[in-house]
């Protein structure tokens, strides 16, 4: 890989430090040689090459992470997900992964799909077979029989089932554990708030996963199965809707990340044609106690890092923005934001090399139409995708 320089660019490190304006970026190798003032950035090696930021802002690759890459985003997402096979969910999850790096995700955290699908494809994509972010998966979830997304999980009841699948998603190569705390709003028949697996039964499986340095994120609705998955030990909670004092103390104490996926029930309670009944009537049960939980976690300092649950119905893949402009309504300063979608979410991941410009770091980077950190919409006008020093996307224009 070659040397890139992007000059001429307002930098925001990702790490909450004062913007840099005229600020040049140089990668080599795939890593960041340098970021901060052009006037003390080393002169350009022969044949570099260097392109002009024109003053828009520069920022570290945004990090997903909560997406379904095997999911498209259709309305009837129960029924895509009961037809998906190996050969079909692989493909989606290919196409997916590169909506999604268009839309300048460098990283994504993908918390459940079809069997061994997307760990295949994040593997395709370190091979460079396939063109996206860096995924990490869950590659199926864990559930109780008949909970929230058996139709895609593995079924398990008790501590000693939970293990055992535990161990054998490790070995599959999963790099992340996902469970089932509560019902959905997505599944038939169950109430979304129900807890799901006790306090003692998550403890295991997170023991478990720990000891084989994966992480556990945990799907929660209802209080009661926050509470337990957190107690539990858990590294994030997902959703997050209904965070009593209980719930919300515990968050901010044991320092698990909060993942509110805001966006997803606002695209069902939206009722766009063909999401089933019971899936619109339950998003809108969840919506308005959904953004005052997240508005009060941000409030009481609860660390907050950004995810989509992109693949659910009309959530495609790459609309990031869009949760970034939920996070921001429902009350977080859009510099939080920023560190939400970037360092507090690499952090989350475990990647130490991404969520910041700064040299040493991989070289993902977004260059943005407007500012960030004034205009959340900002972030849905990518005019350059940059991965490991590579130009992705360029939509400068003349
Ligand atoms: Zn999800």
């Amino acid at each position: 890989m070659g040397e890139l320089v992007i000059r001429g660019a307002r930098l925001l490190d990702g790490l909450g430090s004062a913007p840099v304006e005229g600020a040049t970026l140089v990668a080599e190798g795939g890593t960041i040689r340098f970021a901060g003032p052009g006037p003390a950035a080393p002169p350009p090696s022969a044949g570099a090459v260097v392109l002009d930021a024109g003053g828009r802002t520069l920022l570290p690759g945004l990090i997903d992470c909560h997406v379904h890459l095997c999911l498209d985003g259709v309305a009837d997402f129960v029924r895509e997900a009961t037809e998906l096979n190996l050969a079909s969910a692989a493909l989606k999850a290919a196409r997916n992964a590169r909506l999604a790096l268009e839309a300048g995700i460098t990283a994504v955290r993908d918390l459940g799909g079809h069997k061994r699908a997307v760990i295949e494809v994040a593997r395709a994509q370190r091979a460079g077979t396939v063109e996206g972010p860096r995924i990490l998966t869950a590659a199926e979830v864990l559930t109780i029989t008949g909970g929230h997304a058996h139709f895609i999980g593995r079924e398990v009841d008790t501590a000693d089932e939970l293990v055992k699948a535990v161990r054998e998603l490790v070995k599959e190569g999963a790099d992340v554990i996902k469970l089932m705390a509560t019902g959905g709003v997505l599944t038939p028949g169950i109430g979304a708030l129900r807890p799901a697996f006790t306090t003692e039964q998550i403890a295991a499986a997170v023991r478990e996963a720990h000891e084989a340095g994966r992480r556990v994120a945990a799907h929660a609705i209802g209080a009661e199965g926050i509470v337990a998955a957190l107690r539990a030990g858990v590294d994030s909670a997902e959703h997050g809707c209904y965070l009593t004092d209980e719930a919300l103390g515990l968050l901010v104490s044991s320092g698990a990340r909060l993942v509110a996926t805001l966006v997803a029930p606002e695209r069902i309670a939206g009722g766009g044609e063909g999401i089933p009944d019971y899936a619109v009537r339950k998003a809108r049960e969840v919506a308005g106690a959904h953004r005052e939980s997240f508005r009060r976690a941000t409030e009481a300092g609860a660390r907050i890092a950004a995810g989509t649950d992109a693949g659910t119905p009309f959530n495609p893949h790459g609309g990031l923005w869009r949760e970034l402009a939920l996070m921001h309504d429902a009350g977080m300063p859009l510099d939080r934001v920023l560190r939400a979608v970037t360092s507090e979410a690499a952090d989350l991941l475990g990647l130490a090399d991404a969520g910041a410009l700064e040299s040493g770091r991989a070289a993902d980077a977004v260059l943005l139409d407007g500012d960030p950190l004034a205009d959340a919409g900002a972030y849905g006008r990518v005019a350059l995708v940059v991965q490991a020093g590579r130009v992705i996307v360029d939509r400068r224009g003349p």
